[in-house]
C-alpha cells in the first residue's frame, strides 16, 4: 500500500502565454483591482491554463475585452488608461461596470473577476493571508487504497459472458494520445463519454456479452494525479477549467473530463431518486418502468457504489453551523449517505480523491466493464455522428494529454450508439451531427444555486473534513408532489481560489471579506427548478447555453436565500452575506428582510451557479414534446440512445448521480435489445 508523503509537481507548460504582452500587463492591473492589492507577474502566469481551456472564441472575446477595459477611462473626466489608474480608482471603475446597466459591461467584469480571482488565489503565495492551511499532501501521511489498474490490464476477475472483444482496440484504457497513426475500430455499441451514465451503460452492456468501446474526450488518471491544488485541478477535471456557464456568463456550470467523467469530482452525495418526481415522470412524461423495476436498479447502483450513511463523527463545522441554524428553527434536515469508505476527511473531493477513498466511476463500474471485455479509448473527442440506422460512424478527434489535437482521428463503426458527454455536450454533438427532432436542447434544467455565507466568531475551517454531509430538506416540496421547493446543501467549493469566486464584491471590499475565510461557513439554495433552459452548437459546434430563471423561480430562490440567511442567524453568525452583487452584509433579521425587499434577481446582480445541469435531451412519449422515447432512443433516429443526465423530463430536485446511473443501465438494456 502506497503511502503519500510530498506534493507531485505539475510540470510547468512550457507554450507561449495565450494573452499578448499589452494583455498581459491589462490582466495584471485588472486583477490587481478585483483582489484589492498590488499584484506580481505570478498571476499572469498562473492564469494561462485556464485560459488555454477556453474555447478559441472566447479567447478572443477576452483579448477585446481587456482592450475595451483598457480604453474605456480615456473617456472619463480624467483620462486615463486602465493600467494606469491608482487601484482605488481602478476599483471603482469595476465596481461601475459591475452595476452598470450596459449588459455587456457586467458580463465582462463577471468573467475577468473569476480569471483574476482563482489565479490569485489559487496560488500558494496567497493563502497565509487568507489563513488557508493547504492541502494535505506532502504533510499528512494517507495511504492510497488500491484500486483496479485499466489501462490494458484484462482484470483477473471472472466473466459472466464472453463477449467478442471490439476490433481494432484492447480491453481496458487505450490513450488516443499514443496513436501513431488514424484508428479504426468495430464494435456492436460504441457510448461517448465516461461520466455517472456512460459508465454505467458501459458496465451493463458488457455484463450482458455485447461488444462495447466507450469514447471519451478526457484522459484517464489515478489517484497519483491527484494533488489537491485548484490550479492545477480545475484545467484537469473541468470541462473549460471549471469556468464553463451560461452564453451570458450569467451562471457557472461546473462539468467534468475525464475517464470517470464529473464522478470524479463530485462529493460523493447518494440520493436515489424522489418517489414524487419518479411519479410525475409516469403521469405527465409517459415513463415506462414501474416502481420494482426502477427501484430494483436503484438499489443495483447503491450497491455498487457501496453507500453507506456518513458517520456523525465526520460531521465537519461547516454543516455543523447548518444544522445548528435548522435545529433553532426546527427546520427537517437529514444526514445523507455517500460513496466513501474510510475516508481521511482532507476535504479535497472536487478536486479528485488523492486516497481512492471515494468509489468513483473509475473504481466501481468501469472496472466491471473492463472486466467483462469493454474498452475505453481515452483523449478521443467526439466530433460528429455519422451514418444511417444499423450502419453508425462515430467521428473522434484525438487530443495529447495537454486536450490539443494531435491531428489523428479514430473512427468508431457500431450499428448502436449510447450517448452519454453529459447535458451540455451530448445535445451540442447531436446538432452539429444534425440528428433529432425539435426538442434536441431544449428542456434544459440547472438546479441553479444561490450560495449565502456566514462569518462566525468561532473558526469554521470549512475545507477541512467531509464537505456535505447535512442536508436541510424543510422546504423540499417536489419530494411531496413533483413540484417546487429546494434543498440547502453545504457548500462545497471551499478551497480559497473558488471560495474567493463566490465571495461577492470587488477590491478591498472583497479582500476584507476573505481575511474572514477561516470563519466562514457557506451553503446553497438548490432550487428544484420549473424553468426551460436551451442549449445550442455555438462557434466550432460548442455547447452554448441560455438559461435564467423565469419569475416564479425567481421568487423561490429568494424565498431560499432569506431562509437560509435566517438559518446562519438563529445559529449565531455575526454577519450573513448575501449572493447579491454589492449588497451589504446584514446583521439582524430585521435588517435582512430590508435588504431582500430591495435585492435584483437579475443576470450578474444575482449570482447563480450549476454543478447539476440535466433535461436537455429529456425523454417522453412523442417527438413534439420529447427529444428521446421513454426507453432512450432519439425520435427519429433508430439506434442513438441517450443515458446521461440529459435524459431527464423535469428537473431531478436531489443530486442526480443515482438516478443517471440507473436511468443509464435501463438504457443500455434498450440499447442491447436493438443491436441487430
Ligand atoms: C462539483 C460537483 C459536485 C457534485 N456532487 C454530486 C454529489 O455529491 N452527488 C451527486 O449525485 N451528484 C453530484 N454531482 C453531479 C454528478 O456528478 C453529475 O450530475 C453526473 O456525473 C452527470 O453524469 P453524466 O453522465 O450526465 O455526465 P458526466 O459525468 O459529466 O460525464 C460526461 C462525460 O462525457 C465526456 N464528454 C463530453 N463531451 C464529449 C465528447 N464530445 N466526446 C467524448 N466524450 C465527451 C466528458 O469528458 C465526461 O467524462 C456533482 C457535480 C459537480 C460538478
Ligand atoms: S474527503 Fe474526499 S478527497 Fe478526502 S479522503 Fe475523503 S473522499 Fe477522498
Amino acid at each position: 500500500m502506497k503511502k503519500t508523503s510530498a506534493p507531485p509537481m505539475v510540470a510547468a507548460h512550457s507554450a507561449p502565454h495565450p494573452l499578448g504582452r499589452a494583455q498581459r500587463r491589462i490582466f495584471r492591473a485588472v486583477a490587481a483591482a478585483m483582489v484589492g492589492r498590488e499584484m506580481d507577474e505570478g498571476v499572469v502566469a498562473a492564469v494561462a491554463p485556464f485560459l488555454r481551456a477556453l474555447p478559441p472564441g472566447d479567447r478572443r472575446a477576452l483579448g477585446a475585452l481587456l482592450h475595451a477595459l483598457e480604453m474605456a477611462p480615456l473617456l472619463s473626466a480624467r483620462p486615463s488608461r486602465f493600467s494606469t489608474l491608482p487601484r482605488e480608482r481602478a476599483e471603482a471603475f469595476l465596481r461601475g461596470w459591475a452595476e452598470s446597466a450596459v449588459p455587456q459591461q457586467r458580463q465582462g467584469v463577471a468573467a475577468l473577476r473569476a480569471l483574476a480571482l482563482l489565479a490569485h488565489y489559487g496560488r500558494p503565495e496567497a493563502w497565509g493571508e487568507v489563513g488557508y492551511s493547504g492541502p494535505w499532501l506532502g504533510r499528512r501521511e494517507v495511504a492510497v487504497l488500491p484500486a483496479a489498474e485499466l489501462r490494458g490490464t484484462p482484470l483477473p476477475q471472472p466473466r459472466r459472458t464472453r463477449p467478442r472483444p471490439a476490433v481494432g482496440i484492447e480491453p481496458g484504457v487505450t490513450s488516443g494520445a499514443e496513436a501513431s497513426g488514424d484508428l479504426r475500430i468495430r464494435a456492436q455499441v460504441c457510448v461517448i463519454g465516461t461520466g455517472a451514465g456512460g459508465a454505467a451503460a458501459l458496465a451493463r452492456l458488457a455484463e450482458l456479452g455485447v461488444t462495447a468501446v466507450a469514447v471519451e474526450g478526457g484522459s484517464y488518471s489515478r489517484a497519483d494525479r491527484f494533488n489537491q491544488r485548484e490550479l492545477d485541478m480545475l484545467p484537469h477535471l473541468y470541462q473549460e477549467a471549471g469556468l464553463r456557464a451560461t452564453g451570458d456568463q450569467a451562471i457557472g456550470i461546473m462539468q467534468g473530463k475525464g475517464v470517470g467523467g464529473s464522478t470524479l469530482h463530485n462529493t460523493g452525495l447518494v440520493f436515489p431518486p424522489p418517489d414524487a418526481i419518479v411519479q410525475r415522470w409516469r403521469d405527465e412524461h409517459g415513463f415506462p418502468h414501474d416502481a420494482r423495476e426502477l427501484g430494483a436498479r436503484v438499489a443495483q447502483v447503491i450497491a455498487a457504489l457501496h453507500a453507506s450513511p456518513i458517520p456523525e463523527a465526520q460531521i465537519n463545522a461547516n454543516n455543523e453551523a447548518l444544522r445548528r441554524g435548522a435545529d433553532a428553527l426546527g427546520w427537517s434536515h437529514t444526514v445523507a449517505m455517500h460513496n466513501r469508505a474510510a475516508c481521511s476527511a482532507c476535504g479535497y473531493c472536487m478536486l479528485g480523491c488523492a486516497y481512492n477513498r471515494k468509489f468513483n466511476a473509475t473504481i466501481n463500474f468501469l472496472p466491471r466493464a473492463v472486466a467483462a471485455g469493454a474498452s475505453i479509448l481515452a483523449d478521443a473527442s467526439v466530433v460528429r455522428i455519422e451514418g444511417a440506422a444499423g450502419a453508425r460512424r462515430v467521428l473522434c478527434e484525438l487530443r495529447d494529454q495537454a486536450g490539443n489535437p494531435t491531428g489523428r482521428l479514430a473512427t468508431v463503426e457500431a450499428p448502436v450508439v449510447v450517448l452519454a458527454a453529459g447535458a451540455l455536450d451530448s445535445p451540442a454533438l447531436l446538432l452539429r451531427s444534425r440528428l433529432g427532432g425539435p426538442r434536441v436542447g431544449r428542456g434544459l434544467h440547472l438546479h441553479p444555486a444561490a450560495a449565502v455565507s456566514a462569518t462566525f466568531a468561532e473558526p469554521v475551517v470549512a475545507w477541512r473534513g467531509l464537505p456535505q454531509s447535512v442536508i436541510v430538506d424543510e422546504f423540499a416540496a417536489f419530494n411531496r408532489d413533483g413540484h417546487g421547493g429546494w434543498l440547502v446543501l453545504p457548500g462545497a467549493a471551499n478551497q480559497p481560489g473558488l471560495a474567493a469566486i463566490l465571495t461577492q464584491g470587488i477590491g478591498s471590499a472583497h479582500r476584507e471579506r476573505m481575511h474572514s475565510l477561516p470563519h466562514t461557513a457557506s451553503a446553497s439554495v438548490l432550487l428544484h427548478d420549473e424553468t426551460e433552459g436551451r442549449v445550442r452548437a455555438g462557434g466550432g459546434g460548442r455547447p452554448v447555453a441560455s438559461y435564467w430563471p423565469r419569475a416564479a423561480d425567481r421568487r423561490e430562490l429568494e424565498r431560499g436565500i432569506f431562509a437560509l440567511a435566517r438559518l446562519y442567524l438563529a445559529a449565531g453568525a455575526l454577519r450573513v452575506h448575501l449572493p447579491y452583487a454589492g449588497t451589504a452584509s446584514v446583521q439582524s433579521e430585521p435588517e435582512l428582510r430590508r435588504v431582500m425587499a430591495d435585492a435584483r434577481s437579475q443576470r450578474h446582480r444575482l449570482a447563480l451557479n450549476s454543478v447539476h445541469p440535466q433535461g436537455s435531451l429529456a425523454l417522453g412519449p412523442e417527438m413534439a414534446r420529447a427529444a428521446v422515447s421513454p426507453y432512450g432512443e432519439l425520435f427519429g433516429e433508430p439506434g442513438i440512445f441517450v443515458a446521461d443526465a440529459s435524459l431527464f423530463p423535469t428537473s431531478i430536485g436531489v443530486p442526480p448521480q443515482v438516478s443517471i446511473m440507473a436511468l443509464a443501465s435501463l438504457v443500455a438494456d434498450a440499447a442491447a435489445a436493438a443491436l441487430p
